[in-house]
């Protein structure tokens, strides 16, 4: 079945425009381990992982996550190469755009029309029968859960309120390390009434605070709110957006975001590249109405 998926994501990966020999994916050493790593804007490497017994398409996101990063850096003018600013130009953006192509796109119902019959066709026994509707439905269901980086879009931004809350009483408010494990199931239960196991699947399910990346989980949120932005601003360019998506056609997409966004590099302060991409500084009303928008529209389906 880890065949199977890979060779999916291989096909929706190539439809997203990575130029071929410039990308590479790989399976991730541990379940959760997925990463971008560029080496120039011509070298991009991708980790992602697979459940095997999990078609929810936990994985493809993951993987478009990832993808994300990778056509930003990609996408970062030629003439910038060998320069301090032939890079993303911040975490937030960055974020921005790996969220941006995992749920805006990822999670809607035009690219599932395009892209599920492909995934039917791959796994006939489980999704014979299973309708279009039910699958995007089934992907996008709000639920509190566990873990992060499978939370759905609602209850993702809860998820990054409890960390950011905790960095803060670790660093600032007397918390120590020892009370981390206890603090963290309480807050659990407060903000999305849920029971922490253990504590593999609680404050030990990240990397970030191991490697010493205290500080980084807002960029997650704060980068749905700008794509949500970004996405806003694009529609009004390209009102034809969506039904592209539904014929796998992300050329256009691709090079609208490559020519605002991905072509500066570090050339702007951040403030002036979200200004520049999304018209204005970070405002939540945009993602606010796509959360709403959505919901409304999953629940009358
Ligand atoms: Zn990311």
């Amino acid at each position: 079945m880890a065949a199977t998926q890979r060779q999916r994501k291989r096909s929706c990966r190539s439809s997203l425009r990575a130029r071929s020999g410039s990308a590479r994916v790989r399976s991730g050493s541990t379940p959760r381990c997925t990463r971008c790593l560029s080496i120039g804007t011509r070298d991009i490497r991708l980790t992602t992982r697979y459940a095997e017994d999990d078609l929810s398409g936990t994985s493809l996101f993951s993987t478009m996550h990832e993808a994300g990063h990778g056509v930003y850096e990609h996408g970062v003018s030629a003439t910038l190469e060998g320069t301090p600013l032939a890079s993303g130009c911040s975490s937030i953006l960055h974020e921005s755009q790996s969220r941006l192509w995992e749920n805006v796109i990822g999670r809607s119902l035009p690219f599932w029309r395009w892209f599920y019959p492909r995934v039917q066709a791959a796994f006939p026994e489980t999704l014979t029968g299973v309708s279009l509707e039910r699958f995007h439905r089934a992907v996008n269901v709000t639920r509190p859960s566990l873990i992060r980086v499978d939370a759905d879009e609602t209850t993702y931004g809860l998820h990054i309120i409890l960390r950011f809350e905790l960095e803060q009483a670790l660093l600032f408010g007397g918390l120590d390390t020892s009370d981390l494990p206890e603090a963290w199931n309480t807050r659990m239960r407060d903000l999305l009434g849920v029971d922490v196991p253990d504590d593999a699947r609680g404050c030990l399910q990240d990397v970030h605070w191991a490697g010493g990346m205290f500080g980084y989980f807002p960029t997650y949120q704060l980068g749905n709110v700008v794509a949500a932005q970004i996405w806003e601003r694009l529609l009004l360019d390209l009102p034809g957006a969506y039904d592209q998506i539904e014929r796998g056609q992300f050329d256009e997409i691709h090079a609208w975001l490559r020519d605002r966004l991905y072509a500066l590099g570090r050339k702007f302060t951040p403030a002036e590249t979200i200004a520049r991409v999304a018209g204005g500084p970070i405002d939540p009303e945009p993602y606010l109405a796509y959360l709403r928008d959505k919901s409304a529209a999953l629940t009358r389906a």
